[in-house]
């Protein structure tokens, strides 16, 4: 399996070979389950799947807690191997969950490059069925709850694009932006899809998005 190598803090695992068709039951639109995996940061998971569902306009269904599986853990480093957690959301996945989001507050990490263990936003498969993603590195430089909660949604949106099928993108503050190991990047984005991004989503699944031209962040941090 190919990394990704530009820069990982958002990751991405390539498929070997040409990116998979979509599913032959692509008729459908993609389902979206969010497993919360060990200790998690409940405050952050409600606005994430309202970001889901508010830019992809996808189903989106909170699984039953689960702990974290012994085979991600690195003791090295004491954290958890985010390809591994992919392996293991990927064999949870119910049969009714065609895209699956691991979301946890611990440290995970895959090997970029010649950095054999690093610490990551999240992981997605491109194309595949699963991403993780951790909150742990998403209070850097801020002591502001929203701001967490605003990188907490964009990172989500961003590694659920990859398993969508999108790769990064180099269009100006679209959501697939390469992080490049920088929190900064995420800051800049705007939280959604540029056009191109957009319309291959639409194409490749046979769904149409919102229109949207900023995201209303009010409406998705609201407590309730
Ligand atoms: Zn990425
Ligand atoms: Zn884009």
């Amino acid at each position: 399996m190919n990394l990704l190598v530009a820069g990982l803090v958002l990751a991405a695992l390539m498929p070997v070979g040409p990116l998979p068709e979509a599913s032959p039951d692509s008729a459908s639109p993609p389902s979206v389950c969010i497993l919360p995996l060990g200790k998690y940061d409940r405050s952050l998971l409600l606005p994430a799947v309202r970001g889901v569902k508010a830019v992809y306009s996808l189903p989106v269904r909170v699984l039953e807690k689960q702990s974290l599986p012994k085979s991600a853990w690195y003791a090295p480093r004491g954290r958890y191997r985010a390809e591994k957690l992919l392996a293991f959301l990927d064999e949870e996945a119910p049969a009714d969950c065609t895209a699956m989001i691991g979301f946890t507050s611990v440290d995970i990490s895959t090997t970029k490059g010649k950095s054999k263990d690093w610490g990551i936003f999240g992981l997605g498969q491109v194309g595949g069925k699963s991403c993780v993603v951790s909150t742990y590195r998403l209070g850097r430089n801020t002591s502001d709850k929203r701001k967490v909660t605003i990188r907490t949604i964009k990172v989500v949106n961003h590694e659920l694009g990859h398993v969508l099928g999108l790769l990064h993108c180099p269009t100006p503050k679209c959501m697939m932006n390469d992080a490049e190991g920088k929190i900064s990047t995420v800051d800049n984005e705007t939280g959604l899809l540029c056009d191109l991004c957009r319309k291959e989503i639409e194409e490749r699944h046979e769904v149409k998005l919102p229109p949207m031209s900023e995201v209303d962040w009010n409406t998705l941090l609201k407590d309730d």
